[in-house]
């Protein structure tokens, strides 16, 4: 992949290895940050993207917006879950995201390849696959800043300390 400097790959041995690297995502979140989320079905995406919102302050239960495709919640900063997998890049275009990409609150995106060419050009993409039942490979692409930079930190700290 045409990514921006060097990925971090992190191995998760289980739910709570993914919710360490989602925490520390959600801490180094500030306004407008946009992060797609790919990987077959139960690799972790939701997973991922509820441990996200709890670091980021989200009260309450944070599902798969599978059929209503955008859910907004209240945090440190509003949260923008979206999830993509039944429509196409199309569809994709009449639902106005980038109100969302370009607003206030942090945006996630499962299956963001289907709508990769809408992602505003700086973004952090992650790759989920899995390795085992309970293990996974994710890796975090930086694509322009800050994301490069949280790439550099994660491969420099690991999850631990930002
Ligand atoms: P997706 O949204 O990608 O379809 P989900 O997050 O809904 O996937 O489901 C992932 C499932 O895999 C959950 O039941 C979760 O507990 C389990 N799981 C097992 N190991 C891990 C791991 N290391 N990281 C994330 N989820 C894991
Ligand atoms: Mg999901």
């Amino acid at each position: 992949a045409n990514h921006d400097g060097k990925p971090f790959i992190y191995r998760s041995c289980g739910p709570e290895d993914t919710a360490l690297l989602a925490a520390w995502l959600a801490n180094a979140a500030v306004p407008g940050t946009v992060i797609g989320l790919d990987g077959d079905l139960g690799a972790g995406k939701t997973a991922f993207s509820q441990a996200f919102a709890k670091q980021l302050g989200v009260r309450g239960i944070v599902n798969s917006p599978t059929f209503t495709i955008i859910k907004e919640y209240e945090g440190r900063l509003p949260f923008y879950h979206m999830d993509v997998y039944r429509i196409s890049l199309e569809e994709a275009e009449d639902l106005g995201l980038d109100e969302y990409f370009y607003g206030d609150g942090v945006s996630l995106v499962e299956w963001a390849q289907i709508i990769t060419e809408m992602l505003p050009k700086p973004h952090l993409h992650i790759f989920i696959e899995t390795t085992g039942p309970d293990e996974r490979k994710i890796t975090v692409e930086g694509f322009g800043d800050p994301y490069i930079k949280w790439c550099s930190s994660l491969n420099e700290n690991g999850v631990l300390h930002n």
